[in-house]
């Protein structure tokens, strides 16, 4: 995946500019104390990573489709191999949808703030 590219910086917290900064201060989604927090502007190139108040309210929209879409990628699977046991679908989807709660709180961000932001050229 080359470094410029937006699912780079969507999947490995970097700014959706340079490819390099880090978006959020915390590196694992699973510091809860922090991960949460974001860096205000990107540490390697400046980039304002909040460009206005309420800015990341969209991200809720990602945040919406990147759990349908996995919910919906868990019960086709669920489905394939456990279909004798679709009564306890609901029961076991909770608790994963908990644990992937921050790290699709990030994620959406990320995503969020991507598709406004052009990255830099390579070669440029
Ligand atoms: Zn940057």
């Amino acid at each position: 995946m080359a470094k410029h590219s937006k699912l780079h910086s969507v999947f490995f917290n970097k700014c959706p500019r340079c490819g390099e900064g880090d978006f959020f201060i915390a590196k694992s989604a699973y510091n809860l104390r922090n991960f949460d927090k974001m860096n205000r502007s990107c540490p390697h190139c400046g980039e304002n990573l909040v460009p206005e108040p309420g800015f990341y309210q969209g991200a809720l929209y990602m945040s919406y489709a990147f759990y349908v879409a996995f919910m919906l990628i868990y019960f086709l699977s669920y489905n394939y191999f456990f279909p004798e046991y679709l009564d306890y679908f609901l029961i076991s989807i909770i608790p994963v949808l908990i644990i992937l709660t921050p790290y699709f709180y990030r994620l959406a961000r990320r995503a969020w703030l991507a598709i406004f932001i052009k990255p830099l050229q390579e070669n440029v």
